[in-house]
């Protein structure tokens, strides 16, 4: 899959855009606040490559409306983002971002003193992960409960390549990171690089397919939840037994479909955690 960013245009009331920023820029890669004329704002929410545009029209449609607001007369639209250089720039501006327990996720530059948490760097690229997102936070959070020391974990749908880091700084002695964006991919091996993280990490472009056979004794996928419908038996058999899958991407309405899909394929799901309507699950391979 090619990643396609996409952005969503607004024109709102100087007096509101705060407000429908904050509602609307919920689960968004981020908000670009702009002046566009005296009293109206223009606000710019960035989606990556997994959000369906439909459904974020359909949001900020009710959004505007809960506010008054006709989305004709706001203007409202979306567009294909036609390059990365405005993920340069918001990747660059960023705050640091706690991730998990332990990390903190800084722009290269930054200071390294993040009160007592260990920083992973990112470098501004076209490549979807730098530690806001609920489904990244809720796999970190999995990833560093699991990993012990010395295992070996598949990283599947890598983009910054954030949770691979995660899992060897957590001590896994080797981790596949796969993305089947060759942009991605690329983007991860940066940010490997950068953090050291290189001699435990290997990245390849593809998806499960690219394990060739290896088995893992832990996965992480950060996917959209199709993924895991279509690929519960591939995944079960990248796995060791009793080996752990870490499943997020989805959408609580989604987590009925994808856990029978996994229980079918020998899965029990042994725990369910959430922040805001995203889900992560933790399924275990039982006997196949
Ligand atoms: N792991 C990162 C990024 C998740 S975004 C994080 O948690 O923040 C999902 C990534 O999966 C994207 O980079 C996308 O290119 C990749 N992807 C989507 N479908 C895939 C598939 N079938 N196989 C491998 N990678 C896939």
């Amino acid at each position: 899959m090619t990643a396609r960013w996409h952005v969503l245009n607004v024109r709102v009331p100087d007096a509101l855009d705060d407000e429908i920023a904050a509602v609307l820029g919920s689960g968004s890669l981020g908000v670009e606040v702009a002046a566009f004329r005296p009293g109206m704002t223009e606000l710019r929410v960035y989606l990556g490559p997994a959000e369906d545009p439909g459904v974020w029209r359909k949001r900020a449609a009710q959004v505007l409306s809960a506010h008054g607001l006709p989305a004709d007369a706001s203007e409202l639209s979306i567009d294909p983002v036609p390059d990365g250089r405005w993920v340069e720039r918001w990747q660059a501006s960023l705050s640091p971002i706690p991730l998990g327990r332990r990390f903190v996720v800084v722009a290269k530059e930054s200071a390294l003193d993040q009160g007592g948490r260990e920083p992973i760097r990112l470098i501004p690229g076209m490549a979807f992960g730098t530690g806001e997102h609920e489904t990244t936070r809720l796999c970190a959070a999995g990833v560093e409960q699991q990993v012990t020391p010395g295992s070996r974990w598949l990283d599947l749908g890598t983009g910054t390549g954030l949770l691979a880091i995660v899992a060897a700084r957590c001590g896994a002695s080797r981790v596949l990171a796969v993305d089947s964006d060759p942009e991605a991919a690329a983007v991860a091996s940066e940010v490997l690089a950068a953090n050291a993280a290189g001699d435990v990490v290997e990245v390849r472009v593809g998806s499960i397919a690219e394990r060739c056979g290896e088995t893992f004794d832990g996965i992480v996928a950060n996917i959209q939840s199709s993924f895991f419908i279509s690929n519960a038996a591939s995944l079960a058999s990248a796995l060791v037994q009793s080996g752990v899958l870490i499943a997020s991407g989805f959408l609580d309405d989604d987590v009925q479909d994808i856990a029978s899909a996994l229980r079918a394929a020998s899965f029990r799901v042994e725990a369910r955690a959430s922040l805001g309507p995203w889900v992560c699950l933790l399924a275990r391979r039982g006997e196949a």
